[in-house]
């Protein structure tokens, strides 16, 4: 018979089920909080519930929370006229690390993905609509990854903001650094082309 401790096993596949994590990490990951200090233990096992219980969407923007507004859009510096437009609440990190981009954000949380059965109204298009609605907002920036759902959901947006006198812009993409264009996919040059600006 196998070596099964059940408590042990159920440990490992909790973290196994973890984006990432294969089964040798996730065997690591409970050995190590086996391993912990009962306080320490205690201390992430209340993590995870507290996070889990106390993070909430931002009334505004929709990006991660534990107050009605997220700091980015209770920050008086930032620029409200300016919508950057993301796919989840990491881009936002991303861009945030960046100290380049002054403006606020709107998270979808998810691309629109007819394959998959997921189409606006799954996303938070309408609470983006009506902060365009409101007025004050001079250009929205779509920022979803240049891949076909993220292209897709762009210029889906993009087609129900124009008319509301917005200016839509999108990311310019282009070929990585050391990248090779004859390996690059259509979207990646596309963009690239697309993106390019004069030297
Ligand atoms: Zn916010």
């Amino acid at each position: 018979m196998a070596y099964n401790v059940l408590p042990l096993t159920r440990l490992i596949e909790h973290f196994e089920r973890l984006p990432g994590i294969g089964r040798k990490s996730a065997q690591r990951l409970a050995y190590y909080v086996l391993n912990m200090p009962r306080e320490k233990a205690e201390d992430f096992a209340h993590c995870i519930l507290d996070a889990r219980e106390k993070i909430i969407h931002c009334n505004v923007c929709q990006n991660l929370t534990d107050s009605e507004k997220c700091p980015i859009c209770s920050d008086d510096a930032r620029d409200k006229t300016t919508i950057c437009v993301v796919e989840t609440p990491q881009d936002v990190l991303a861009f945030e690390r960046t100290r380049e981009y002054n403006g606020v954000y709107h998270v979808l949380h998810g691309l629109i993905s007819p394959m998959n059965g997921i189409g606006p109204d799954q996303l938070y298009v309408k609470e983006l609509l009506a902060r365009i609605g409101q007025g004050g907002v001079l250009e929205v920036i779509m920022a979803t990854n240049p891949t076909v759902e993220g292209e897709a959901t762009a210029m889906y947006l993009s087609r129900l903001f124009k008319p509301l006198g917005v200016k839509v812009t999108r990311l310019a993409y282009g070929i990585p650094v050391g990248g090779n264009l004859e390996y690059a996919d259509e979207v990646t040059l596309y963009r690239a082309l697309e993106g390019r600006s004069e030297i």
